[in-house]
C-alpha cells in the first residue's frame, strides 16, 4: 500500500518512524510542513523538515523530540556570551545542518534537492519532500499583533493569545517537485498527530486538494495536547480542545480518523460526521509504539478501502 503522510515536526516526525519501519521505503513519501522555517544568525532553518529527518536517521534526541542526540551547545553558549540572539537554542551539531543547508541554497540548490542530499547522507530510505521551495511563511495573529511564527513559538513561548493564522506566500508557492506525485501515486494519505492549524493547516494551503482518501491521527488526548500548543491555540479560538475538535476541523477531507482510548465517548460524535473512526492506543512514548501504531493505522485503512 502506497502511503502519502503529511508531517509537522515532533508528533509528525514519532510517526512517520513508524511508518518507515513497516512499509517498503519506496512506498512512503513525508511531506513536511515548511512554514516555520526561518532565517537566522544567517541560517536557513528548517526545524520540520530537520526533525522528521533527524527522527528517521534515528539521529533525534529522544527527550525532546528535537534536536540532536549527544548533542553539545558550544556554539549558542559562545553567541550569548557575546551578545547575540540565543532565544533559538542550537546544537553544535545541528548547527553543522543549518550552514551545509544554507550554503547549498547559496549555490543554487532547492530546498528539495538539498532535502535528498541529506537524506542519502542520512541513509534515509523513504522519500522525504519539502511541502514547497517557494518561501511559505506561518504568521500568527495574536493580541499583541501578527508576529513571525518561531517569534510566537520559541521566543514567545506561545503566550501571545491566538487569534488567527495567515501563510505568506502559500497562495502562490508551488508544491514541491514529487508532490503531487505522490499524492497521484498514493493510495491513501495520513494526517500524522501533527498541529492542524500551523503544521498540517499550512500544506493543505498549498496543496489544495486530494483527491486520495484521507486518514488523520488525533494529536489530541483527553483534550490536551501531548506535547506544543494546539490545545492551547484551539481555546484561545473559541473551540473547546478535543479528538472531535480536530476530525471537525478536516472534516471535509477526511474518510477516517483515529482517536486514543482515552477519548472513546467521542466516537459516535466524530461518526455522525460521517468520518470511519479507530480507537486506539496513540500515545507514541516508546519507539516500538511509533510501528504498532502505523501498524494499526494501516489496517484502518485497509478496511476502509
Ligand atoms: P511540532 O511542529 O514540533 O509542533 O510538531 P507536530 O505539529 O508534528 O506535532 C505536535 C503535535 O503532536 C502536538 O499537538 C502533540 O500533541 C502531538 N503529539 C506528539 N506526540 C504524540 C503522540 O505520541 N501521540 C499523539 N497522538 N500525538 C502526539
Amino acid at each position: 500500500m502506497k502511503i502519502t503522510a503529511f508531517a509537522g515536526g515532533v508528533g509528525g516526525a514519532k510517526f512517520a518512524h513508524g511508518l518507515a519501519q513497516i512499509l517498503p521505503p519506496e512506498d512512503l513519501t513525508v511531506i513536511v510542513n515548511t512554514g516555520d522555517d526561518f532565517e537566522h544568525l544567517g541560517l536557513f532553518i528548517s526545524p520540520d523538515l530537520d526533525t522528521v529527518c533527524y527522527t528517521l536517521a534515528e539521529l533525534a534526541n529522544p527527550e525532546t523530540g528535537w534536536g540532536r542526540m549527544d548533542e553539545t551547545w558550544n556554539t549558542i553558549s559562545n553567541i550569548e556570551k557575546l551578545g547575540g540572539p540565543a532565544w533559538f537554542r542550537l546544537g553544535d551539531k545541528d548547527f553543522g545542518t543549518h550552514i551545509e543547508r544554507t550554503r547549498r541554497l547559496k549555490e543554487g540548490k532547492t530546498l528539495s534537492q538539498v532535502t535528498q542530499e541529506f537524506c542519502e547522507a542520512w541513509g534515509i530510505k523513504p522519500k522525504v519532500l519539502p511541502m514547497s521551495n517557494a518561501p511559505v511563511r506561518t504568521m500568527v495573529n495574536t493580541d499583541e499583533g501578527e508576529l513571525e511564527f518561531q517569534e510566537y513559538f520559541v521566543h514567545r513561548h506561545c503566550e501571545p493569545v491566538v487569534k488567527s493564522f495567515r501563510f505568506d506566500g502559500a497562495e502562490i508557492a508551488e508544491a514541491a517537485p514529487g508532490v503531487i506525485e505522490a499524492l497521484e501515486a498514493a493510495d491513501a494519505v495520513i494526517f500524522c498527530p501533527s498541529n492542524p492549524w500551523v503544521s498540517i493547516d499550512p500544506i493543505l494551503k498549498v496543496v489544495k486538494t486530494i483527491t486520495k482518501p484521507v486518514v488523520a491521527i488525533s494529536p489530541i488526548i483527553g483534550g490536551k495536547t501531548v506535547k506544543g500548543p494546539a490545545a492551547k491555540m484551539f481555546r484561545e479560538l473559541g473551540i473547546e480542545p478535543s479528538a472531535f475538535a480536530v476530525a471537525k476541523h478536516y472534516r471535509n477531507i477526511l474518510s477516517g480518523f483515529v482517536l486514543d482510548n482515552e477519548d472513546l465517548n467521542l466516537e459516535k460524535s466524530i461518526s455522525q460526521l460521517n468520518i470511519k473512526t479507530l480507537a486506539t492506543d496513540t500515545l507514541m512514548k516508546q519507539p516500538t509504539d511509533r510501528a504498532r501504531l502505523a501498524n494499526d493505522v494501516l489496517h484502518f485503512i485497509r478496511s476502509l478501502q
